[in-house]
Parts: C-alpha cells; structure tokens; sequence
C-alpha cells in the first residue's frame, strides 16, 4: 500500500434541506481536514433541498477545490443519494457521512488507521446509541434488526449505519450492482469483503431535525426485507400444507360423525370461521405478492436511480 501522504478520502454527504447544517458542517470538516496526514475531498449529495441548501454547496465549491457536490432535479431519497456520491467520488476509499455533524470527524482518523492496518476493506461506525434517541425509535430498530436478521440470507451487524469507510474495490463491487432499490445496509452485507467495526459516540443533531418519521422508517423497513428475503414468499406454501392438513383431519372427522350418528346439520359458525380465516389468509398473502410483483414492475422499467440537475464533481475514476 501506498504512503498515508498519498492516500486520498472523498467524503460522501447527502444533503436535503440542511442550510442550518452545511456551514457548521463546513466548518468541522476544514478543522478536521488540517490535522489529518491524508489527502480528503468532499462530494455533497443535494437530494432535492427546497431551502438554500444548494446554493451554499455552490458557495463552497466554488471557494474550495476540493469541496464537489451534484444536485439532484428532485428529493430521491438518501440510499440513492449516497450511490450517486459513490459513483462520483474519485478517492482510495470512500466515507459515507451525514451532514448534521451526528457522524464525529474524529471517528474517521480510526476508520482509516483501521482500513489500513489490519486491511479491512470496509470499516463502520457502530453508534452509542443510548444518547440521543428515544427508548420507542431505540426498541424498534432492534426489532427491526432481528426480524430481518431472522429472514434474510444476508444478516446485518446491529447498530452499523451509514456511516462508514469504504475501500475502492467495495464502491466498485456497490456500483456494479444494477438494482434501483438500494437498501444500502442489505447491500454493504451482500458485497461481503472484510468488515471491521468501530464504536463512535452520536450526539445529537447539530440542527434541523430528522426527516425520517415512524411511517418513513416502516416503509424503508419493509423496502429492506423484500429486497433480501423471499422468506415472505415461501412461508404460504408451509401454511397452505398446515391448513390443508388440518382440513383433512377435520374432514375425516365429519365423515366419521355423519357415519356412526347420522347426519347432523349444526355447523354454521364453524364455516362462517373458517371461510374468513382462510380468507383473510389469502389477502394477505397476495398482498405479499404484490409486494414482490410492484418492486419487480420498478425494476423492470429499468429508469436510472436518479437524475442529476446540476453538478460539479472531480473527474470521475470510471465511466
Ligand atoms: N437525507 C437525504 N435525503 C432524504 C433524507 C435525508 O439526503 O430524503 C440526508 C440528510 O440531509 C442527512 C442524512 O441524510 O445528511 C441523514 O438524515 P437525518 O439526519 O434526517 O436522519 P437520521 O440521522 O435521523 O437517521
Ligand atoms: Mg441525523
């Protein structure tokens, strides 16, 4: 490997209607950037901002060469905003950070020593998270965290975000994958390569507040286990062999009945049951279906992940 003097960091951060944020963020990285002994660029991600957000980014870019930032036409959401940082990030290795100053400078110093001593090809940050967020946001991300861990072929380490280090051959194995819908967490497991974590404390946010609600996060959720498990499609067909087989019995057991005492016509409510109960099954289970059919319909209309408006980036490493 090369001299730490020779080693270039671009630093990726999505940007949406962080006005407050840009400048103190700014601000830290030139600080940081200072001390550090490698070379560091910044790529900012506009994803849509209404607020003044993008014209700061020109401001910067404009007083500082190594400050870069596209722009998208409109908000495409922060995974895509971080795919098209990477596909424009020209540096030895990639750091994927939020702009709001949760992600501390310092951690970055140790991802780098850590990529470079023990050559681990992707380094993350594992949050402390018993600072800032509430016990509910805290509870739901581990369920979140076991359920999908429980399905998917992939498992995820808990606690690991975004923000993390990425050597070149990861950007490279990330941007040869040709879906739309990135879940970026999923996809960091999928790659594989070896992965070192490191613990950083999160404060709070520098300003603004999150625009990731309860119903924002469900969706995502949601989006993350259909991309990475078929389990949801398969678990009908062990259900269908249960129910079926429990019918069977029940059948054998009228047939019995009506043999040794006769006809007996009772039995409405039982039906009216089991009618809604296998009803209510088969709903939900094309709901699951449709689920998997509406993501493939996206996929197949083959559109690109994003639209840039406007850039001003390095040039980059490949086409
Ligand atoms: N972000 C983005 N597009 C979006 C939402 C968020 O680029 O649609 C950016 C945001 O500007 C920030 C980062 O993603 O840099 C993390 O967002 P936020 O702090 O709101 O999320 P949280 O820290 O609560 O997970
Ligand atoms: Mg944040």
């Amino acid at each position: 490997m090369n001299e730490l003097s020779d080693v270039k960091i671009s630093l990726v951060v999505p940007v949406f209607n962080e006005e407050a944020s840009v400048p103190l963020f700014m601000e830290a990285f030139l600080k940081a950037s200072a001390q550090w002994p490698f070379a560091a660029d910044v790529t900012f991600v506009n994803d849509g901002s209404s607020d003044s957000s993008l014209a700061l980014l020109r401001y910067y870019a404009g007083e500082h060469a190594n400050v870069h930032y596209l722009s998208f036409s409109r908000n495409f959401g922060k995974e895509v905003a971080l795919s098209a940082g990477m596909d424009h990030a020209v540096g030895d290795a990639v750091v994927l950070m939020d702009v709001d100053l949760q992600h501390p400078f310092e951690a970055i110093s140790q991802f780098v020593e850590v990529w470079r001593k023990d050559d681990a090809q992707m380094v993350y940050g594992v949050r402390n998270a018993d600072n800032e967020e509430t016990a509910m946001k805290r509870w739901t991300s581990r369920q979140f965290y076991r359920f999908f861990n429980m399905m998917a072929h992939t498992p995820l380490p808990e606690g690991g975000g975004d923000f993390r280090l990425l050597d070149r051959r990861v950007v490279d194995a990330l941007r040869s994958l040709p879906e739309r819908n990135r879940f970026m967490k999923g996809l960091y497991a999928w790659v594989g390569f070896k992965t070192c974590a490191v613990p950083y404390e999160q404060p709070a946010r520098v300003a603004g507040t999150s625009s990731f609600n309860y119903w924002k996060l469900w969706n995502f959720a949601l989006d993350g286990i259909v991309s990475f498990s078929t389990w949801p499609l398969r678990v009908w067909s062990y259900l269908g062999v249960l129910v079926a087989f429990f019918a069977f019995l029940y059948g054998g057991w009228v047939i019995f009945q009506t043999m040794v005492w006769g006809v007996s016509v009772p039995g409405y409510a039982s039906l009216a049951v089991g009618v809604m109960f296998l009803g209510g099954m088969q709903l939900i289970s094309i709901g699951i279906l449709g689920e998997y059919l509406g993501r493939l319909f996206i996929e197949s209309k083959g559109r690109p992940p994003y639209i840039v408006a406007e850039k001003q980036v390095a040039d980059a490493p490949t086409a």
